[in-house]
């Protein structure tokens, strides 16, 4: 806005002077006899006030889409700064959310046993058992916020050399009963990384299949395939089970936050390699990562 205004007073003195010159000529010319047609001074007046009001409209319009332009490129800059921060709150209510439930319970059980006057050991050794699986679910459940926060952070979060996904799924599997189908491929990546995305998918699948049976690795091809004949994923949940704390409504029987597929998701897109799910209800479902 400043440039314009500034452009337009030089443009504007510019053809005043210009019209001045031609008055002076003018008015110098005036007594001769057969000189060219005199100019009206009022047409010059008449002219200066066109020329200032052509800036003037001019400067208003530039002003108008200036503005408007402004506001529009701003509110696009902002958006992905106003989605961060959405998702950031949405993220800590439901942090904030899963510790209050082991909490309160965690209160609840020591109240209760304050309040009994007839305490015995067996009934506090019951009650500190309890307490003592409330207190594992927190340190679980701040375990994996402390790994996403890590994870989320950077991208040198861990280094990559040569790993062979044969070594990674073997160490993943541990000493879980599969069946495995693994052959020697090499992928650039971290071994600790791949091992513990691979693990949260053979957690899952035993976690969703009622008897853990038919649970399949596979490694071919830079590629990673665990399935199981599990319950399932309904199809309009599919897009969300990446999301950080997103639960199925039919896995809600199970433990769990809805962190596991997320950090999975994470050290995936660290490695530059993406996560497919297919999946049918009552079938079973296929995780598989493929590497670029
Ligand atoms: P959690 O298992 O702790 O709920 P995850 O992030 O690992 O969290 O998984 C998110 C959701 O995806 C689960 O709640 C479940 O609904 C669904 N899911 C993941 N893996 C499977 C699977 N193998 N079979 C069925 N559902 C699954």
């Amino acid at each position: 806005m400043a440039i314009s205004v500034f452009f337009s007073l030089i443009i504007y003195r510019g053809a005043a002077f210009e019209l001045q010159r031609i008055e002076t000529i003018q008015t110098q010319r005036r007594p001769m006899i057969g000189g060219p047609p005199v100019l009206d001074p009022e047409i010059i007046k008449e002219t200066k006030r066109r020329i200032m009001f052509s800036l003037f409209a001019t400067n208003v319009i530039i002003l108008g889409l200036s503005a408007g332009s402004g506001y529009f490129l701003a509110g696009k800059t902002l958006e992905p700064i106003r989605k961060n921060m959405e998702e950031q709150k949405k993220f800590i209510g439901s942090a904030s959310h899963e510790l209050r439930t082991p909490l309160t319970s965690l209160k609840t059980e020591i109240e209760v046993g304050l309040r009994d006057k007839k305490f015995t050991a067996i009934a506090a050794r019951k009650i500190l058992v309890s307490n003592f699986e409330e207190v594992n679910k927190m340190q679980k459940l701040s375990d994996y916020l402390l790994r996403l926060n890590r994870l989320e952070s950077g991208k040198n979060v861990f280094g990559m050399s040569k790993v062979d996904l044969k070594k990674v799924a073997i160490k993943a599997i541990g000493k879980r009963r599969v069946i495995s189908d693994l052959e020697k491929s090499v992928v650039l990546g971290n071994e600790d990384a791949l091992s513990e995305l691979v693990g949260i998918l053979i957690d899952n699948a035993f976690k969703y299949s009622p008897n853990g049976n038919s649970i399949t690795v596979r490694v071919k091809n830079k590629q990673i395939e665990v399935s199981d004949k599990g319950i399932g994923i309904p199809k309009s949940d599919l897009p969300y089970i990446f999301d950080r704390f997103y639960r199925s409504d039919k896995s809600r029987t199970k433990d769990g936050y809805g962190l596991g597929l997320s950090i999975a998701k994470q050290i995936a897109d660290l490695h530059g390699a993406k996560i497919i799910v297919e999946s049918k209800l009552c079938m079973g479902s296929t995780f598989k990562v493929i590497f670029g």
